[in-house]
């Protein structure tokens, strides 16, 4: 069936898959470099889910006061629970500034102080002085960052000679006998054609798997296949039982309310009309870091004390800022609270619920952007020709949890760290040549789904794994739980056998589009599950019942999750105790109270 296929190839020097804030960050920077680059994207570029992205950006300009990037540091590696890689984290900090500049350079509109500085907000966790109390550290674009970060960055890289593939459906990577990845093989959404890159460096920054949860804040198109087409290479994702519930998604339809709200002054009350934060984080209150808000939301709820009729929500209160604070800082989400909860904020309380909003794990890769593997002795085995960034890589930046703004900060300090490795990596000149049948087996995976004649709809068994995901892999977990999750979404993998695609056509076909996104989720939920399952501590965003406390001695050390024939095995890399440079030192371990 495979030869049946009109194959078109093509040849660069890099090709980054993604067009979101990472993906355009590495394409700027490779095409930039004098190489030859391609962007391959399945959406148009500033659709990508950068582009919902709100409150903003973190990085110590000291506009509002004084700051320091080694305190960004602290606060970076104390709210990833010690799982951070503190040179990478260190890498993040000292560079975020410049980055930031960059982008203001590039004509990003950031809001303004009143002698016309980039404004900064305050956000959960981010502290003056290590720990000491808040700090407004989080440039912010109104409640719109992301979207103004995205444009700005697509007009760039269009100014750059890039060639954009705008939607081109990525399947494989086409990877060679000696394990180095020469490129990929993708299908051409309007006309059917299957085209093959050849690429001396592949860049996969193809965005996080919230879709893998029934309720969560990212767009429909977050399906992780970057994150699934590396388990199909052979490699580990690292990390993935860190999944972040943000605290304020609208009750009901997950849409977020930044926490920016809260970093203006908003803050959560239970049905009491308490502010029930003061009692989890007496000191940071509203502003302690989102796991720790998340699971005082849930106890609350557990306890009697949520909100409406079901008792099974909180109340965020904006009413009591000023009216124009709200007009000019926070127009997106007022709009959103009027739609999406019929709340007018200058009024009502926006009912909400902590969730799926972030995936800390990923493709693990160190902070030039290059994959690595855990390989026998060698726990930081580089895979040639392969690179991951964004929400897809696991840096490991974030470790167990990640701040609020250094998300979108580290899309573009690793997308340049990218950019700069690949002008030092990849030569220009011509690449040697695919061997014959390079995407062969990525075709006959595409007609397995594309022939699927059973009598399960995709969307039905969609909807099983996604309950699944969010009942048994939640904000609390017990090893009960998890048994049972294991069992459920292992019931739902055996069902893919019987899968239908309704249609055969090549062109937009999306049953067959969204059966492949499917695939690719149910192998990222197998193997949070089993990493979930697997560790036996209570650490950031992973909040184990029946182990409630950090155990450094023995699960200070990164997961790696591979996945083969529908299992899932388990390995442990070492986590970075070390930094980069000399001039800041290791930070070590420590209880986390905010
Ligand atoms: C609602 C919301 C608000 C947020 N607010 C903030 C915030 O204020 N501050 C912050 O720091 N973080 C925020 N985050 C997190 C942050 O926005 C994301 O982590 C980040 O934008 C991810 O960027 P990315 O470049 O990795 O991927 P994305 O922006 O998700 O882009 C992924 C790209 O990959 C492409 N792609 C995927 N699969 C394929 C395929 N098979 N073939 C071809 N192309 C493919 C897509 O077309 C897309 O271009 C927010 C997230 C959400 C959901």
């Amino acid at each position: 069936m495979t030869n049946a296929y009109e194959i078109i190839d093509h040849e660069y020097d890099v090709v980054v898959v993604g067009a979101g804030g990472a993906g355009l960050r590495a394409t700027l920077g490779a095409a930039k470099a004098g190489l030859r680059t391609a962007c391959v994207t399945k959406v148009f570029p500033t659709r990508s889910h950068t582009v919902a992205a709100q409150g903003g950006i973190s990085a110590a300009l000291g506009n509002m006061g004084a700051d320091d990037w080694r305190w960004h540091m602290y606060d970076t590696v104390k709210g990833s629970d010690w799982l951070g890689d503190q040179d990478a984290i260190e890498y993040l900090c000292r560079n975020a500034p410049a980055a930031v500049y960059e982008l203001e350079h590039w004509g990003v509109p950031f809001s303004r102080t009143e002698d016309g500085r980039i404004y900064q907000r305050a956000f959960g966790g981010m502290t003056k002085n290590f720990g000491e109390g808040p700090i407004q550290r989080t440039c912010a674009a109104a409640d719109r960052t992301g979207h103004a970060m995205l444009h700005t960055m697509y007009g760039q890289a269009v100014k750059q000679n890039a060639k954009f593939f705008i939607e081109y459906f990525a399947l494989d990577l086409i990877m060679d006998d000696d394990g180095a990845c020469r490129g990929l093989i993708a299908w051409k959404l309007s006309d059917g054609t299957m085209h093959r890159f050849n690429a001396k460096m592949t860049v996969l920054a193809t965005g996080g798997y919230g879709r893998a949860y029934f309720t969560c804040t990212s767009a429909h198109t977050c399906t992780g296949d970057g994150n699934a087409m590396v388990l199909r290479a052979g490699l580990p994702l690292q990390d993935m039982e860190f999944v972040q519930f943000h605290p304020t998604g609208v009750y009901g339809a997950g849409v977020l309310i930044t926490e920016g709200a809260r970093g203006e002054g908003g803050y959560l009350t239970n049905s009491q009309g308490e502010r029930f934060m003061e009692r989890y984080a007496p000191s940071a209150k509203d502003l302690a870091s989102r796991d720790v808000v998340s699971r005082a939301m849930m106890i609350e709820i557990r306890e009697g004390r949520g909100v409406g009729s079901e008792k099974d929500h909180i109340h965020l209160n904006l009413s009591h800022l000023d009216p124009e604070v709200l007009r000019e800082r926070l127009p997106g989400i007022s709009e959103s609270a009027k739609i999406f909860a019929g709340a007018d904020v200058t009024k009502d309380p926006i009912p909400v619920l902590p969730t799926v909003h972030y995936n800390m794990g990923g493709i693990p890769a160190n902070y030039h952007g290059e994959v690595v593997t855990k390989r026998g002795a060698d726990n930081d085995c580089v895979v040639p020709g392969l690179m991951a960034l964004g929400e897809a890589a696991c840096v490991s930046v974030h470790g167990a949890n990640r701040l609020g703004s250094n998300s979108l900060i580290d899309l573009v300090v690793f997308g340049r760290a990218a950019g700069l490795r690949c002008g030092e990596l990849v030569k220009v000149g011509p690449n040697a040549p695919l061997p014959k049948n390079a995407g062969d087996d990525a075709l006959a995976r595409f007609d397995r789904f594309r022939y699927a004649g059973g009598g399960t709809p995709t969307a039905r068994l969609r909807l099983r794994m996604q309950k699944v995901m969010q009942t048994n892999c939640a904000v609390f977990r017990t090893g009960e739980v998890l048994e049972e999750g294991r069992r459920l979404i292992r019931e739902v993998y055996d069902g893919m056998p019987d899968l239908a695609v309704s249609d055969r056509t090549l062109i937009w076909n999306t049953d067959l589009l969204e059966t492949l996104e499917f695939d690719n989720l149910i192998a990222q939920a197998i193997v949070t599950m089993e990493s979930a399952a697997a560790r036996k501590e209570s650490r950031g965003a992973h909040a184990r019942e029946d182990f409630p406390e950090r155990n450094d001695s023995e699960w200070m050390k990164h997961t790696c999750a591979w996945f083969s024939n529908g299992k899932a095995s388990l390995d442990y890399r070492p986590v970075h105790a070390f930094t980069m440079t000399k001039e800041v030192d290791y930070i070590p371990p420590k209880k986390r109270v905010y």
